[in-house]
């Protein structure tokens, strides 16, 4: 496996590779590596002849109260993970090479991303658009894989790719979760035991909400009061939202007509989950253990 931190460098072995007329496929990450990451990192080798996986906590996407400094790193782990996977190349970046000196330009993002994490984490967006197409414009990949467990991300990056005529497949891959329901996620670390008991409730409103879906609830208010009255009932979860969208504008709807989906973010002490559930239509993934 190639490593790289120099844009310049990234971008020569890129050159080659196109060159050589290879597929590139790339997993955009930052980093700590889970089962998550890897279902990606698999399906890109599955699918491309080159892999390309960054790691970068990217600052412009942390709150000024967020966990930006004590996000979990550890380059020598995930540096042996992606080896193992069959990545070809590693990327990872310091701040200064991606954010130098006198850098002002971001992307606006669209529409989609205002409510819901839009909303809980104002800038949250514009920074993950801005690192996104800084990366597709370094890798230029033909394919870029981002996971499900980060919905409204994934149609955002998905809108921005489109709008921006980036030549490039997004490809949405399915949660993967812990035996018992957690969708994997570097934040579990931060969950004491208590914390990590209260964290399957999340899994336990989703499931209902499935399960009432499948016997033939449409009604959003029902689906969500549902989702509510489960995560109340633990009292060391604060609910951020739990709503019913429309799963392509993330809207709100009354009635799950069309495919919609279940989203939820919680705070469980200081740590903050989010997950969601597909409902109707061919991306319907059951709520299972893929790991
Ligand atoms: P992150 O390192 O958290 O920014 O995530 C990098 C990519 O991995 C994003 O596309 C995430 O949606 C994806 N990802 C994170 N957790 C999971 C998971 N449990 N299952 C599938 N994909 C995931």
């Amino acid at each position: 496996m190639r490593t790289f931190q120099q844009v310049s460098a990234m971008r020569a072995y890129m050159r080659a590779v196109r060159e050589d007329r290879r597929s590139v496929g790339f997993v955009p990450t930052m980093g700590a590596l889970h089962e998550g990451h890897l279902s990606l990192i698999r399906r890109a080798r599955g699918d491309c002849d080159v892999v390309v996986v960054s790691i970068f906590v990217n600052p412009s996407q942390f709150g000024p109260n967020e966990d930006f400094s004590r996000y979990p790193r550890d380059l020598s782990r995930d540096s042996r993970l992606t080896q193992e996977a069959g990545v070809d190349a590693l990327f990872y970046p310091e701040v200064e090479e991606i954010y130098p000196p006198g850098f002002q330009t971001f992307v606006e993002a669209p529409q989609i991303a205002k409510r819901w994490e839009g909303e809980m984490r104002p800038g949250h967006f514009r920074g993950v658009a801005t690192v996104c197409v800084k990366l597709f414009h370094i890798v230029q990949p033909d394919r870029a894989y981002f996971g499900m467990k980060d919905y409204q991300q994934l149609k955002v990056i998905e809108r921005v790719v489109s709008d921006l005529n980036i030549p490039l497949t997004v490809v949405p891959c399915p949660t993967v979760r812990e035996p018992d329901g957690l969708a994997m996620s570097s934040r579990n670390v931060y969950l004491d035991a208590a914390s990590r008991s209260s964290s399957l409730t999340i899994h336990r409103a989703l499931k209902r909400v499935e399960e009432l879906h499948e016997q033939g609830e449409l009604s959003a208010s029902v689906l969500e009061k549902t989702m509510h009255d489960i995560l109340r009932s633990d009292p060391a979860i604060q609910i951020d939202y739990a709503v019913i969208v429309d799963s392509e504008t993330l809207e709100p709807v009354e009635s799950l007509e069309k495919k919609g989906v279940a989203l939820i973010a919680v705070r469980i002490g200081s740590t903050r989950l989010i997950d969601n559930l597909v409902l109707g239509g061919k991306l319907a993934l059951p709520v299972k253990n893929h790991a």
